[in-house]
Protein backbone atom coordinates (compact mmCIF):
# COMPACT_ATOMS: atom_id res chain seq x y z
CA UNK A 1 0.00 0.00 0.00
CA UNK A 2 0.84 3.52 -0.73
CA UNK A 3 0.77 6.36 2.12
CA UNK A 4 0.90 9.52 0.84
CA UNK A 5 0.81 11.93 3.51
CA UNK A 6 -0.57 15.96 2.76
CA UNK A 7 -0.59 19.16 4.51
CA UNK A 8 -3.20 19.69 7.23
CA UNK A 9 -5.02 22.82 5.98
CA UNK A 10 -6.84 20.37 3.78
CA UNK A 11 -10.39 18.89 4.38
CA UNK A 12 -10.78 15.44 3.25
CA UNK A 13 -13.68 14.70 5.07
CA UNK A 14 -14.21 11.77 7.89
CA UNK A 15 -11.56 9.13 8.88
CA UNK A 16 -12.14 6.08 6.70
CA UNK A 17 -11.67 4.14 10.17
CA UNK A 18 -13.34 5.77 12.63
CA UNK A 19 -15.25 8.80 11.04
CA UNK A 20 -14.14 11.21 13.36
CA UNK A 21 -13.17 14.54 11.04
CA UNK A 22 -11.13 17.86 10.97
CA UNK A 23 -7.66 18.86 10.56
CA UNK A 24 -6.46 15.54 12.12
CA UNK A 25 -7.47 13.41 8.88
CA UNK A 26 -4.19 14.14 6.35
CA UNK A 27 -3.41 11.20 4.96
CA UNK A 28 -4.40 9.93 2.40
CA UNK A 29 -4.17 5.46 1.67
CA UNK A 30 -3.69 4.91 -2.24
CA UNK A 31 -4.84 1.11 -1.96
CA UNK A 32 -4.57 -1.69 -4.18
CA UNK A 33 -8.21 -2.02 -5.16
CA UNK A 34 -10.18 -0.56 -8.23
CA UNK A 35 -12.31 2.61 -7.33
CA UNK A 36 -15.63 2.48 -7.47
CA UNK A 37 -16.14 5.24 -9.92
CA UNK A 38 -12.99 5.40 -12.47
CA UNK A 39 -11.05 8.27 -12.97
CA UNK A 40 -11.52 9.75 -9.36
CA UNK A 41 -8.56 7.49 -8.02
CA UNK A 42 -4.66 7.21 -8.19
CA UNK A 43 -2.64 6.36 -10.82
CA UNK A 44 0.62 6.77 -12.64
CA UNK A 45 0.84 8.29 -15.88
CA UNK A 46 4.05 7.02 -16.02
CA UNK A 47 3.24 3.07 -15.69
CA UNK A 48 0.76 3.59 -18.07
CA UNK A 49 -1.62 3.45 -15.13
CA UNK A 50 -5.40 5.11 -15.11
CA UNK A 51 -6.64 6.90 -12.34
CA UNK A 52 -8.81 4.59 -11.59
CA UNK A 53 -7.15 3.05 -7.43
CA UNK A 54 -9.26 3.09 -4.76
CA UNK A 55 -7.94 6.10 -2.47
CA UNK A 56 -8.65 6.11 1.61
CA UNK A 57 -7.98 9.09 4.14
CA UNK A 58 -7.05 8.57 7.69
CA UNK A 59 -6.51 10.75 10.73
CA UNK A 60 -3.29 10.84 12.54
CA UNK A 61 -4.60 8.53 15.71
CA UNK A 62 -5.40 5.64 13.33
CA UNK A 63 -2.24 6.66 11.05
CA UNK A 64 -0.31 5.87 14.54
CA UNK A 65 -2.26 2.77 15.85
CA UNK A 66 -2.74 0.95 12.88
CA UNK A 67 -6.59 1.00 13.11
CA UNK A 68 -8.61 -0.80 10.05
CA UNK A 69 -9.88 0.98 7.64
CA UNK A 70 -13.85 0.06 7.13
CA UNK A 71 -14.78 3.07 4.61
CA UNK A 72 -12.99 4.21 1.37
CA UNK A 73 -13.23 7.33 -0.42
CA UNK A 74 -16.41 7.10 -2.34
CA UNK A 75 -15.81 9.61 -6.08
CA UNK A 76 -13.38 12.43 -6.25
CA UNK A 77 -12.17 13.35 -2.26
CA UNK A 78 -13.22 16.41 -2.07
CA UNK A 79 -16.73 15.04 -2.12
CA UNK A 80 -16.26 13.57 1.74
CA UNK A 81 -18.85 10.46 0.92
CA UNK A 82 -17.88 7.76 1.72
CA UNK A 83 -18.69 3.72 0.91
CA UNK A 84 -17.90 0.39 2.82
CA UNK A 85 -14.16 -1.08 1.89
CA UNK A 86 -15.53 -4.24 1.02
CA UNK A 87 -17.54 -3.18 -1.51
CA UNK A 88 -14.17 -3.52 -3.25
CA UNK A 89 -13.19 -6.28 -4.73
CA UNK A 90 -11.28 -5.52 -8.18
CA UNK A 91 -7.43 -5.77 -7.34
CA UNK A 92 -5.68 -2.78 -8.81
CA UNK A 93 -1.78 -1.41 -9.58
CA UNK A 94 0.70 -3.80 -9.08
CA UNK A 95 -0.30 -6.58 -11.35
CA UNK A 96 -1.23 -3.83 -14.24
CA UNK A 97 2.36 -1.90 -14.10
CA UNK A 98 4.00 -4.99 -14.55
ZN1 LIG B 1 -9.43 7.79 12.44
Amino acid sequence: MHIRRLDADLDLGPCCACSREGSEVRTLLMLDRKAHIPGTGWGNAAAGLPADGAIAVLCDNCLETGSELTQVVYGFVASKERRPLEELTEPFGVAEAQ
